[in-house]
């Protein structure tokens, strides 16, 4: 059996990797050993084939003795310790979560349900290094899977509204601490004017003592336009990511124009993203919704209308499922081929863990 090292297993991608290991039965297919940078020596997680204790993240020996190491642990760890690990000579399989390497030569960006044969391909030739794509640019792909096979998509804008926890683990305890702050200040003042709430919860989250270490600002009560960091293009990183990232994965010749405003919202699971979509020839509806829906077995088109709309595409209910809906298709008044349309999906299962764990599989088979 291959020896299998898992790094940042206790963060918001590697928690949910966990149990999607343990919930397919994957533990049985590899031998499993478990780094932190953190806590090495203390009791590692008991899972089938697993090794007692915690090993050193920091440990080139320990982690150059595993055929394959998988890192959730985010992008600083990778910058330092990848290139240590290939320059001692370990010529294992890599896959990673964090961005560092996504667009590297070498490395392949995974999302099954849209590159599974292109990555068998890399696997058969030797590829070592795998890294999930961004979860706001996984989730759309697969929304849109069924339009850019059948080469219909001209260009997309999308406005996201994506969620604390993408922010990571402190960043998500952080936004329920800044509700749990709001909730004890309303608590005190049941009976007061809706006005006169406003103006105290302004006060509060806009005063020193709101806690906001993490995210620099409130999220609580209010939407942050900016994420990750700014770039002279005037895009933020994550608005640049969709359009390189997309057409990495996509492997178009012709570059398809991907880009828009990603915001931060206070849901705590699952990013949402409200897309104008530029066809390239005109198509009616009904074979829209078709291309969609029989796109993967992940997508799943929600009728537009109200009630299923609300009850089905809102992040309460898709935290947690592996299905991506997307809804509210519909043509457009700005022009024939111009077409409306809302996506979510659980960024942390296949926006994040669920291509890892999929790549993780195939290279065992
Ligand atoms: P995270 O939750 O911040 O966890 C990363 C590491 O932080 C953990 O492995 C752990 O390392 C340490 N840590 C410190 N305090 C912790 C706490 N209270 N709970 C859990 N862990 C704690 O990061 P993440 O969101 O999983 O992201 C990991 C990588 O995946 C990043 O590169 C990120 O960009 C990428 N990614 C994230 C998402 C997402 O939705 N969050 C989606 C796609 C890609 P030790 O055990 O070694 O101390």
């Amino acid at each position: 059996m291959k020896r299998v090292g898992f790094i940042g297993w206790r963060g918001m991608v590697g928690s949910v990797l966990m149990d999607r290991l343990s919930q397919e039965n994957d533990f049985n297919f590899m031998e499993s050993y478990f780094f932190s940078t953190s806590q090495a020596g203390t009791a590692a997680p008991k899972v089938k084939n697993g090794s007692p204790k915690l090993l050193s993240a920091m440990d080139i020996k320990e982690l150059s003795s595993m055929d394959i190491l998988v890192s959730c642990q985010g992008g600083e760890y990778t910058t330092e310790m990848f290139p240590a690990l290939r320059n001692s000579g370990w010529k294992g399989i890599w896959i990673d979560a964090a961005s560092t390497l996504r667009l590297k030569d070498d490395a392949i960006i995974v999302l099954d349900p849209v590159n599974r044969t292109f990555i068998q391909e890399s696997i058969d030739k030797g590829v070592k290094n795998f890294v999930g794509g961004n979860c706001t640019v996984s989730l759309l792909l697969i929304a849109l899977d069924g339009l850019f096979k059948e080469n219909l998509v001209e260009w997309v804008s999308s406005m996201t509204y994506q969620a604390a926890s993408g922010a990571g683990a402190k960043n998500m305890i952080e936004l329920l601490d800044q509700m749990r702050s709001v909730g004890q200040a309303f608590n005190s003042n049941p009976s007061s004017e809706a006005l006169e709430l406003e103006r105290q919860m302004t006060n509060l989250m806009n005063g020193e003592s709101f806690p906001k270490a993490n995210f620099g600002h409130p999220l609580a009560l209010n939407v942050l336009p900016y994420i990750d960091s700014e770039l002279p293009s005037g895009q933020s990183k994550e608005e640049w990511k969709a359009q390189v990232e997309a057409n990495k994965i996509l492997q178009t010749k012709t570059v398809i124009p991907i880009d828009g405003t990603c915001v931060r919202v206070g849901a705590l699971r699952c990013h949402s993203q409200g897309l104008t979509i530029k066809l390239k020839k005109s198509a009616s509806l009904s074979s829209v919704e078709e291309i969609i829906s029989n796109a993967n077995p992940w997508v799943k088109l929600v009728p537009n209308n109200k009630p299923d709309t609300l009850k089905e595409l809102t992040p309460a209910a898709v935290s947690g499922k592996l299905h991506v809906p997307i809804g509210r298709v519909r043509q457009m008044t700005l022009g024939e081929n111009f077409y409306n349309a809302f996506t979510l999906g659980d960024q942390l299962l296949w926006g994040a863990a669920e291509p890892l764990r999929c790549l993780l599989r195939q290279v065992l088979n």
